[in-house]
């Protein structure tokens, strides 16, 4: 600043706009200089340094938005605040602007003197000091720096794009990650790349790779494991999808580990499901590449973590709280399902309800704690006396149903009574007596509605319960 003037760059095309804004300008006690179009104004930014930078939107050329977007890229000019200057006034245009980077955008329709009142106010509140000396910039390097950038950010969006894309697979856990390390692999030909997945039990950890098994993917998975022992998940599993390649001859020379941890990426913790991390083995002659990739994981992060509240919200939905089976509305829903398929098919089912007999006198004398207890050791049992093919849910208080496909009432009748002697069997911690059960059950017969099946288990409980409990009974109609 030769003359000691503070100094700002204007652009406009009109030669009037230009004068009078100048005027303007030079009375408050700055230097203004013009220009008439995106690129010379680029060029000026550059010879004179100045503290601010007053655009056109539309200019011949380049638009003030293209020249804003070159200014606020640009290393040696992103700091310096820009204003834009419109005759538009839809939302979408002023968005578009600060989409560019200005640091304002103010309507050409109000009063001159006021817009000029309000570049002096923000310049002297400013604590902005230009910091360059004056540099020649040609046009071919403004093209071609705006070339490059715009290619980068075509790239940065079409990955992005892609990812985005898959949250029309938020069902599928494992389409979404193999997604996820297919399109990382693109950007950053990595050695390889491993999803940890944790939960309370443990943590699953996918490894993808190009190259073949070897101690070279051990060494990695001893990386992983040092770290995420030292969060505290124990219980690792690991899964592989390698490729066929050999590992490069100066592998060891290269390699580099790196660990994203999601709880530093994710911004928003209060849905934070997602526990565990991204592991990386680059080449470290890669590490550009790598740079690259940093903008893109936030994102594949926050998929992965919307599958995974999906999938907690999916699951929440279909359990019972207490005794983790599923509840009335699921088991109401697979009931549904397998009779449709029993009548499409003509397969036998059976239906059983099971009740635990005088389970009041349990609260009663032992406090509802106790009875929550024994619900869920009730459910342990069930769960674990079922066959693979079998559902049990919890219908309501101490009532269970088991659903029994492809089963006829004969085979519903040995399953029950098996269960009901395991009851017998044994005295839960903290009773006196063993805990009961009383069953009643039905059989699908072709044109039977859901209502039906399950007043007729109903009444065949009921019998159960009036011929002394811990009884199994068939509806026989
Ligand atoms: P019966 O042999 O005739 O089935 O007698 P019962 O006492 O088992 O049946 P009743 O229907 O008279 O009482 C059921 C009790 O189950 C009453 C209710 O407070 C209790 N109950 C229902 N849901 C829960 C629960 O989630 N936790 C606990 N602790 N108790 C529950
Ligand atoms: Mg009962
Ligand atoms: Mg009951």
């Amino acid at each position: 600043m030769m003359n000691g003037k503070t100094k700002i760059v204007l652009a406009d095309d009109s030669k009037s706009i230009r004068a009078k804004l100048t005027e303007l300008i030079e009375k408050k006690g700055y230097e203004c200089v013009t220009a008439s179009d995106g690129i010379e104004c680029i060029k000026k930014v550059f010879e004179e340094s100045p503290s601010f930078v007053i655009l056109d939107v539309k200019m011949p050329v380049m638009s003030g938005y293209q020249a804003c977007r070159f200014l606020k890229n640009h290393p040696l000019t992103s700091k310096i605040p820009v204003m834009l200057l419109t005759a538009l006034d839809q939302p979408i245009d002023e968005l578009w602007g600060y989409e560019a980077g200005a640091d304002y955008y103010k309507s050409k329709a109000q009063d001159v003197n006021v817009l000029v009142d309000e570049v002096d106010k923000i310049i002297k509140e400013s604590n902005f000091k230009p910091s360059f000396k004056s540099k020649e910039i040609s046009e071919k390097e403004i093209l071609s720096f705006l070339n490059d950038f715009l290619d980068k950010r075509i790239f940065e969006i079409s990955m992005i794009n892609e990812i985005a894309q898959l949250s029309y697979k938020i069902s599928s856990l494992s389409d979404v990650i193999e997604s996820c390390a297919k399109t990382l692999s693109k950007m950053l030909e990595p050695y390889f790349i491993a999803f940890a997945i944790a939960d309370d039990r443990g943590a699953k950890i996918n490894v993808w790779s190009n190259y073949e098994y070897g101690i070279h993917i051990e060494e990695f998975n001893a990386y992983i494991k040092e770290i995420l022992h030292d969060s505290g998940f124990n219980n690792l599993s690991f899964d592989y999808s390698l490729g066929k390649e050999p590992i490069p001859g100066n592998y060891y020379d290269k390699r580099e580990f790196l660990y994203v941890d999601p709880y530093e990426t994710l911004t928003d913790k209060e849905f934070q499901t997602l526990r565990g991390g991204v592991f990386f083995c680059y080449n470290k002659d890669s590490y550009e590449s790598l740079k690259r990739v940093a903008f893109i994981l936030p994102h594949i992060l926050l998929v992965i973590n919307n599958c995974l509240l999906h999938k907690k919200i999916v699951d929440m939905s279909i359990t019972d709280e207490l005794t983790t089976l599923y509840n009335r509305r699921k088991i109401m829903e697979i009931l549904n399902i397998e009779i449709d398929r029993a009548n499409r098919y003509g397969y036998e089912l059976s239906l059983i309800i099971a009740d635990i007999d005088f389970f009041k006198k349990v609260n009663d004398t032992y406090g509802h704690n106790m009875g929550d207890a024994v619900l869920k050791k009730v459910s342990m049992i069930l769960r674990n006396s079922i066959r693979k093919v079998d559902y049990v849910g919890r219908f309501g208080g101490e009532e269970f149903i088991i659903i029994s496909p492809e089963t006829s009432l004969q085979n519903a009748l040995l399953l029950a009574e098996r269960i009901r002697k395991i009851f017998n069997s044994f005295i839960m911690e903290g009773l006196n007596t063993p805990v009961t059960l009383s069953f009643g059950i039905s059989s699908y017969t072709p044109g039977k509605d859901l209502d039906t099946l399950i007043n007729e288990a109903d009444t065949a409980l009921y019998e159960a319960k009036n011929s002394g409990r811990n009884q199994v009974k068939v509806y026989k109609g």
